[in-house]
């Protein structure tokens, strides 16, 4: 007896370890915190931009998106890299970008290395600045520290540093963080979308150094009854964020009947890039006044935050118009939703609720994972879509990992089930 009782625990050990390989990500803390942070503008440190040749090698940091604060070489085939954020404290996202060139055709390792942080994301190679492919496996080399070795999972599993394997040759190899996705590679997108004939666009700001707040509308509906806001990019490195918003934003321009229908009654309008110096500039988190945009939406004192705030506030007020929905991308450790407790109905009451269960009928295999916390918890953008506007408002965050189709697939879903269900809240 005693022996099956064993074999069954040992079982039921073993299928639960199974099973939880991969925990569920409950979160990042911080999204919920009730202490406010104050964000008037806190110093930050400028990258030194230009190209160094080290040997026959030489690295650059001069363009948009660019991130490497120092190179040293340590013999012929070994270079040390540096990369540092613009201030400190700041959120574990060590963001790097560099180009790469060679004389002659030869094989280097580059370690990067970090101030005051972990490595986080695995290089991503590209040989025209477009196109990336992630490093193979065995041309990267993770080096975990003691307390990280048993660790798989989410922060507690970054190593320290990485050794990365590049072929370098007399043609320009990027290596970088993610995928690289600056404000003029998004301002091209912004392009193709505004050839439908429903978009328009207007500069609703400029940034502190002077890059335009471009604002996409989409719709028919000329009066703007019913406003929905999209806005993206409030953190430099969440390119995964910008992938779903892009496809998001795709998928309400497409020719079907709901999407004609939705846009003759519901006026969308996207922000895709709400923090353009910061993404040109390489930096990790913050825009030029070295503030967390996302903890600025109760004081706004940040001018990035201002445009949007003023925008709606200028759009709304005095008018019959609604705000209806707000959703913010971004990107974390793994994909899930961040929502709102609501104290007070909105105006498109249970929307969230009934998209989350539509989205979990559109794709068999997806499960939805979502937290809510209270609006007045917290600076970030959708409790002030919510408290300030009584609009439907999550934060739709993407895993820096997970697979690029299925985020589009996910995101194309997410936006065409929104139309349908906006259209029933006509009846
Ligand atoms: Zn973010």
């Amino acid at each position: 007896m005693h022996k099956i009782v064993t074999l069954l625990l040992l079982f039921i050990t073993l299928s639960g370890f199974s099973q939880t390989t991969k925990p569920k990500f409950e979160g990042q803390a911080t999204s919920t915190t009730s202490e406010k942070v104050d964000t008037r503008n806190h110093a930050i440190m400028p990258q030194w931009r230009g190209q160094q040749t080290l040997g026959n090698i030489t690295f650059d940091n001069d363009f948009a998106g660019a991130r490497l604060n120092g190179i040293t070489q340590n013999n012929d085939t070994l270079y040390t890299a540096i990369i540092a954020a613009e201030n400190y404290p700041i959120n574990p996202s060590p963001w790097y970008a560099f180009k790469v060139t060679s004389q002659r055709p030869k094989q280097i390792w580059v370690h990067l290395t970090y101030l005051n942080a972990k490595h986080r994301y695995f290089p991503k190679i590209s040989r025209d600045g477009k196109t990336w492919q992630v490093v193979d496996s065995t041309d990267c080399r993770l080096i975990k520290g003691p307390e990280n070795k048993n660790q798989s999972f989410q922060e507690n599993a970054l190593s320290e540093s990485a050794y990365v394997r590049i072929n370098v040759d007399t043609k320009t190899t990027w290596i970088a963080a993610q995928e690289l996705m600056t404000s003029p590679i998004v301002n091209e997108w912004s392009k193709d979308i505004l050839k439908n004939k429903f978009v328009s666009s207007t500069i609703i700001g400029k940034s502190p150094q002077n890059r335009p707040f471009e604002c996409l509308r989409i719709g028919e509906d000329k009066s703007d009854s019913k406003i929905m806001l999209v806005i993206g990019r409030l953190h430099p490195p969440e390119v995964t964020g910008q992938f779903a918003l892009q496809a998001f934003v795709e998928a309400l321009c497409v020719d079907s009947e709901t999407a004609k229908q939705f846009r003759k009654a519901y006026t969308v309008y996207v922000v895709p890039m709400m923090n353009p110096d910061g993404v040109d500039n390489g930096h990790w988190r913050h825009n030029t006044g070295g503030i967390d945009l996302n903890r600025d939406w109760a004081d706004f004192n940040q001018p990035e935050t201002q445009i949007v705030r003023n925008f709606l506030h200028q759009k709304i007020d005095g008018t019959q118009r609604k705000l209806y929905f707000g959703i913010d991308f971004h990107s974390t450790w793994d994909d899930i939703f961040y929502t709102n407790i609501t104290e007070k109905p909105s105006h498109m009451d249970g929307l969230i609720k009934r998209w989350f269960d539509s989205l979990e009928q559109s794709i068999p295999t997806y499960k939805v994972n979502a937290r809510a916390s209270k609006p007045a918890s917290a600076a970030i953008s959708k409790a002030f879509f919510n408290k300030e506007f009584n609009a439907e408002a999550l934060v739709y965050e993407v895993g820096d990992n997970t697979s690029r189709d299925f985020t589009k697939l996910k995101s194309k879903t997410a936006a065409e089930n929104l139309m349908r269900l906006s259209l029933e809240y006509l009846k």
